[in-house]
């Protein structure tokens, strides 16, 4: 079966769901509410998974040459610098790390000509038995990958709540410092993770507890400084080497589990279907996912009933398993209550036991395989 389908949005979702697309042979046309699309965010990480489901993009080879070997887990430190597990880490690194901007372009860069459309907000979504239409658009599917705030889910799935506060908030930033290893810092409160990327920098994100979402500050990079400003180096210097307007805060939000991720001819994907706590690095990596088992589906089904049904099955159960592990590990990571037991038990732990625990393959998020495209 080929076809045309309307994506909405252009975030990493949207733009894996156009390649997904391209690689069946389908056609797309994406529809991206920004002016244009330029440099965003800060940094992520992506894991075997994603990175396998990248190959079936056919952006795989790519992402390898932008994508830095950075560890978390296997540098664990206190924030007085106590190391709490320096386990030899697997070489090379399973774990890639980006500046999200370089990622989106890559992605951006391997579609055709024109399939984008900037500047054009989805406002209304109608269907009938063989087609449906944002707007006056019209084609075979249409695939919302809108983000956490999915006009999509809000026109279609009325009932679903809305997204949830964890209690955390977060700054982000990236500096020009070069060769730095990649590593978590388990504060009370609060946990600090550092990222190299290419080109020599580097990504840094606090994440704290908070009390209640919205709360700003007229200089963030000065609050994150004074948060963390008797942490170990190099997590001061870091944030005094970030552009001041290059930090970000937000707070962190995520979605309840919907029973469904498909209406009619209309697919949810990416954070429109399961926004998750970034405790775990995944949100964008499921979104890649997301799309390539939805474009196998549509290859190898009959009907795209058929196929959204196939998707709705396979794509469900997993990434809310993913979303509700990602909140437990970003409450355990900053609970002030159990941060001395948390540290205990990972400074006790063997460190070959921890190695074994970090392994790709022990891992069941990051041992997952993606159905092949063409
Ligand atoms: C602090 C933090 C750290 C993270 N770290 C990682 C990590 O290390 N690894 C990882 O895999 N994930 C990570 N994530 C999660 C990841 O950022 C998201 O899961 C991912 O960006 C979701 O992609 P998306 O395309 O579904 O949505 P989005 O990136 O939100 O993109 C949605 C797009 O749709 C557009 N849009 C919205 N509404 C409309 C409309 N009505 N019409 C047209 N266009 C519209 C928006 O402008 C946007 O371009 C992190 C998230 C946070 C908050």
């Amino acid at each position: 079966m080929t076809g045309h389908a309307i994506v909405i949005g252009a975030g990493i979702g949207g733009l894996a769901a156009a390649l997904a697309l391209h690689r069946i042979g389908w056609r797309a046309t994406v529809l991206e509410r920004a002016p244009e699309l330029g440099e965003i965010g800060a940094g992520m990480s992506q894991a075997p998974n994603a990175l396998r489901a990248l190959d079936e993009l056919g952006v795989g080879e790519r992402a390898r040459q932008v994508g830095v070997p950075t560890h978390a887990t296997a540098n664990l430190r206190t924030a007085n610098g106590r190391h709490l597990q320096r386990a030899h880490p697997v070489e090379p690194s399973p774990l890639l790390a980006f500046h999200r901007a370089d990622l989106h372009r890559l992605m951006m860069e391997s579609l055709p000509a024109g399939w984008i459309r900037t500047g054009s907000e989805a406002t209304g979504i109608s269907q009938d038995r063989g087609s449906a239409a944002v707007g006056e658009l019209s084609a075979d599917l249409v695939i919302a990958a809108d983000g956490i705030g999915s006009t999509a889910r809000r026109l279609l799935w009325p009932d679903a709540p809305a997204p949830r506060f964890l209690g955390r908030t977060a700054w982000l930033g990236v500096a020009p410092i070069d060769g730095l290893p990649g590593s978590m810092t388990l504060g009370p409160g609060a946990y600090f993770l550092i990222h190299p990327l290419s080109r020599g920098r580097a990504y840094w994100a606090l994440v704290a507890t908070a009390d209640r979402p919205g709360i700003r500050h007229a200089d963030e990079k000065a609050e994150a400084a004074r948060r963390t400003q008797d942490w170990h180096d190099p997590i001061p210097g870091l944030i005094d080497a970030t552009p001041a307007d290059a930090v970000i805060h937000i707070d962190i939000r995520d979605l309840d589990p919907l029973p469904t991720y498909v209406n009619g001819r209309v697919a949810l994907l990416g954070d429109a279907a399961h926004a998750m706590s970034p405790d775990r690095g995944q949100g964008a990596g499921q979104s890649i996912e997301d799309a390539v088992v939805l474009a196998a589906a549509l290859a190898t089904e009959p009907t795209v009933e058929t196929a959204l049904r196939h998707y709705d099955a396979a794509r469900r159960p997993r990434t809310q398993t993913t979303a509700r592990g990602a909140r437990a590990d970003g409450r355990r990571a900053t609970s002030r209550a159990a941060h001395r037991a948390l540290t205990t038990m990972i400074r006790l732990t063997p460190a070959s036991l921890w190695r074994r625990g970090i392994a790709p393959d022990a891992n069941p998020t990051w041992r997952w395989r993606p159905p092949r495209l063409g």
